[in-house]
């Protein structure tokens, strides 16, 4: 049954204002980060490869909604529409879908070069994000709302919806003030959204067999790569893409295999364990990491706690990290939850 909630009264006064302020606030710690990266980086690269990004796998999977409301590169780039100055074009389904594949092959193209560059070079990871925010920025001066970037060219986007499939709360949308139905179906409200729930065209369909199929082998074969460190060769690019196109190849042909035996109503749990596979392989590998336990010694490492923990307490946490997930994904029902409440419908004109 499809929840068709919207916040007919808009959202209210008090909620907006908590959430403009969350904005506000999330928007200057991203601020500080991104020059971070460029005048401290290695304070910089702490905070946003080793804290802000492994928070936000688990985030997305809880609460996918607060991400999408308090996202400091979503708040930058819906400016132009938050303050009028967006020419509100309107994309067709079709491009809108090409746009989400290229997102994801943009994802799978720029995730390897954490190893390569990334994850050592502040600067680079500036860039990065300058670049990803001007192309945003640019896409929604142009089109309404989350058409052009959000929903579908930002490279989280896919894994946002695989692994938001069933999110504990719905949050008020403090973004679109009313809706234009700029996406359809528009992913942020529509309930226990999934990438394999929408596969009209062929893009689409693609799409969805890339991010489902494809991610929980490419996070295995990612955290089997070192990070390469100065000199770095030509040939070295060719190293940090060949594991996680190994393990992308072998778990696609799982589910495409497994894909034949889930079908109709028992394929939403074949997405959701493909789901629970890909987070908790990111946190099996990413927490020992972070914590100097990691396959790597020099990697990754928040605060190297070796000598200080057991062994075993960290393989307690990744073995609890991995059975909340499965639990997650595979023993709650659908609840019938969008990732936030659609704001009440525009006039037409
Ligand atoms: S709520 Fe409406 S306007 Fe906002 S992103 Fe979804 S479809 Fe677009």
């Amino acid at each position: 049954m499809s929840q068709v909630i919207t916040n007919a009264n808009t959202t209210p006064t008090r909620s907006l204002t908590i959430w403009r302020l969350l904005q506000v606030l999330v928007w200057i710690v991203g601020l500080v980060i991104f020059l971070a990266l460029i005048f401290y980086p290695s304070i910089g690269l702490l905070l946003f490869w080793n804290i802000l990004i492994p928070v936000a796998p688990a985030l997305l999977v809880v609460a996918t909604g607060v991400w999408r409301n308090i996202c400091p590169l979503s708040t930058t780039n819906l400016l132009p529409r938050h303050l009028g100055l967006s020419q509100k074009r309107k994309l067709s389904v079709t491009t809108q879908s090409k746009l989400q594949l290229a997102a994801i092959i943009l994802l799978y193209a720029i995730v390897p070069l954490r190893h390569l560059l990334f994850n050592n070079n502040g600067m680079a990871t500036a860039v990065l994000l300058f670049a990803l925010s001007a192309i945003g920025f640019t896409m929604s001066f142009i089109f309404d709302w989350k058409s052009a970037w959000c929903s579908t060219l930002c490279p989280v986007h896919a894994v946002e919806k695989l692994y938001g499939g069933n999110t504990l709360v719905s949050v008020p949308n403090a973004h679109c003030l009313e809706c234009v139905n700029c996406s359809v179906p528009c992913p942020d409200s529509t309930p226990n959204f999934h990438p394999a729930l929408v596969t009209k065209n062929a893009y689409q369909a693609l799409g969805s067999i890339l991010i489902i199929g494809g991610l929980p082998g490419f996070i295995w074969g990612w955290f089997h790569v070192p990070d390469l460190r100065t000199p770095i060769h030509l040939t070295d690019s060719f190293e940090v893409y060949q594991l996680p196109i190994a393990g992308f190849a072998v778990s696609i042909l799982a589910y495409l295999i497994l894909q034949k035996y889930f079908q109709g109503k028992k394929e939403r749990q074949l997405v959701s364990f493909f789901a629970a596979t890909g987070v908790s392989f990111y946190y099996w590998y990413r927490i020992p990491a972070l914590l100097g336990f990691g396959k790597f010694a020099q990697d990754a490492v928040l605060v190297n706690l070796r000598g200080t923990l057991p062994e075993w307490s960290i393989l307690a946490m990744t073995i609890t990290t991995t059975v909340f997930f499965f639990s997650w994904f595979l023993l709650r029902k659908p609840n019938q939850r969008s990732w936030v409440i659609r704001p009440q419908f525009a006039a037409k004109a």
